[in-house]
């Protein structure tokens, strides 16, 4: 007698249940529906080829073993894949732009057209064009002309704090939209998008976070570095990379440090984005520098002495958001003060620039931080658990709070759980041997610590 499928399924599902955890349970299978059984074949059908994937590589053993259990030994599953890339049909459904959810914007905003996320602001005409950043200028126009038709895909764009990556991928963006406004470009940084996938993960809504990624024609994201140590993210990213390459859908992203450096991040991720071109930018010379400052000021720009701006490009050469910072306020000083922008006043606001007082950040505020670089929960760390990454977690938040606020021990442990402190000396020395022997987590304090700076910044 043959059994449906339903059933079939389901006891597959009892099975897989005992296996994997809930929330990978209710993410992967869940969404799967049984559709026919013939011939000991038994078809599930799959939101998308991303699942399909995914299913595959991290559970064939326990889909095997679940088949192999309720079928017999001669049973086979077969997938069949709803929404599919071109490419491959499998009956395919057309996409119905209206249905999908878009997670990115808020409900009841327009939902027809993809918002970008672009900042009209940065555009390639006031980007200034210097030696430092003509690859990645020249990549950005012939991309902007083809998206995706170039051999430049991906574009990664790398460079140190403030020289322009931001400005640039943007530029490219709205230039892409310039030459073709349907085509729908996606700017993401890259927590943002960590956050919609932790939370697709958390609602159940990873087809629907797929789906949408299917309608993207380019996908920028900003900042690649702190994929580091993201392992659900990088597959996730993973997966969503090859599709959108298969495709011919154009990427761009920006990092701190070229691909082959960035620690924390697996291989395969690392070799995809070797593929296309890899573009640094550099410090500006001395007369790019001053063009760009000219372009900030504009018509300003010219009633400002030619020694004082020479002297501020002189003094400030590794970061361009330092030079506007710094211009902006001799200005703001000028107007307030009513005094004449000159020498004197430059030299005195450069040295408040530089040794601008700190603001302070509080222990919650940086065990916020490190809890989510971690993606575990801010209440796990006060938990007792003993569970690797929230121990190392939670040390580390005692480390950082010891050197950036000025809480005492006592202070620090009553933030963790009521941790007496002996536990915050123990675990700050803990993270001190961990920095001193292994040059991966090192690498993950620099970050954070970088993260602490950032935000004692704004
Ligand atoms: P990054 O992302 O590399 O940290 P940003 O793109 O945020 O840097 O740039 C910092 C600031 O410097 C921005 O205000 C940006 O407009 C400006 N800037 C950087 N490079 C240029 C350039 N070549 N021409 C004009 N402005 C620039
Ligand atoms: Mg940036």
């Amino acid at each position: 007698m043959m059994e449906s499928y339903d059933t079939l399924w389901d006891n597959c599902l009892t099975i897989i249940k005992k296996n994997v955890n809930e929330k990978s349970f209710n993410t992967w299978f869940k969404p799967i529906k049984p559709i026919r059984h013939e011939n000991s074949v038994l078809t599930i059908q799959v939101p998308n080829k991303f699942f399909y994937d995914w299913i595959e590589e991290h559970y064939l053993n326990i889909l095997k073993k679940s088949i192999y259990q309720v079928l017999g030994p001669s049973g086979q599953l077969e997938y069949k894949i709803v929404v599919d890339t071109p490419t491959k049909v499998h009956e395919p459904k057309p996409f119905d732009r209206k249905s999908i959810k878009n997670p990115f914007v808020i409900p009841g905003l327009k939902k027809s057209k993809i918002p970008s996320n672009l900042n009209p602001k940065y555009t390639f005409k006031n980007y200034v064009e210097g030696d430092c950043n003509r690859l990645g200028k020249s990549a950005g126009d012939a991309i902007s002309k083809k998206p995706g038709g170039t051999a430049f895909n991906p574009l990664v764009i790398y460079g140190g704090v403030g020289l322009g990556k931001t400005h640039l991928a943007h530029a490219i963006g709205n230039s892409i939209k310039e030459y073709d406004p349907e085509h729908n470009v996606l700017y993401l940084t890259t927590e943002s998008f960590t956050t919609q996938i932790v939370n697709a993960i958390k609602n159940n809504t990873m087809d629907d976070l797929l789906n949408y990624f299917g309608l993207i024609d380019t996908l920028i994201v900003d900042d690649i570095q702190f994929l580091a140590g993201r392992e659900k993210t990088q597959d996730i990213f993973f997966n969503i990379f090859n599709q959108l390459q298969q495709t011919n859908k154009q990427i761009i992203l920006t990092s701190d440090k070229p691909p082959k450096d960035l620690e924390g991040v697996k291989e395969r991720l690392i070799n995809r984005f070797k593929w296309g071109l890899t573009a640094d930018v550099k410090p500006p010379d001395f007369e790019t520098r001053l063009a760009i400052l000219e372009e900030k000021i504009g018509e300003d720009f010219a009633k400002i002495p030619k020694k004082v701006t020479e002297y501020i490009c002189f003094n400030i050469k590794s970061n361009i958001r330092e030079l506007e910072g710094v211009l902006i306020s001799l200005m703001a000083h000028a107007s307030l003060n009513d005094k004449e922008i000159d020498l004197e006043l430059a030299k005195e606001v450069i040295q408040k620039f530089i040794t601008q007082e700190n603001k302070t950040i509080s222990v919650q505020n940086i065990a916020k931080l490190v809890a989510d670089h971690f993606e575990v929960p801010m209440e796990k760390l006060n938990s007792k658990t003993r569970k690797r990454n929230v121990v190392i977690a939670r040390q580390l938040s005692m480390f950082l709070a010891k050197n950036y606020t000025k809480s005492s021990l006592k202070t620090i442990g009553h933030n963790f759980g009521g941790k007496d402190h002996s536990t915050v000396i123990y675990s700050i020395k803990t993270v001190q041997n961990l920095i001193d022997t292994d040059s991966l987590f090192k690498d993950t304090v620099a970050e954070l610590e970088k993260k602490v700076e950032m935000s004692l910044l704004h």
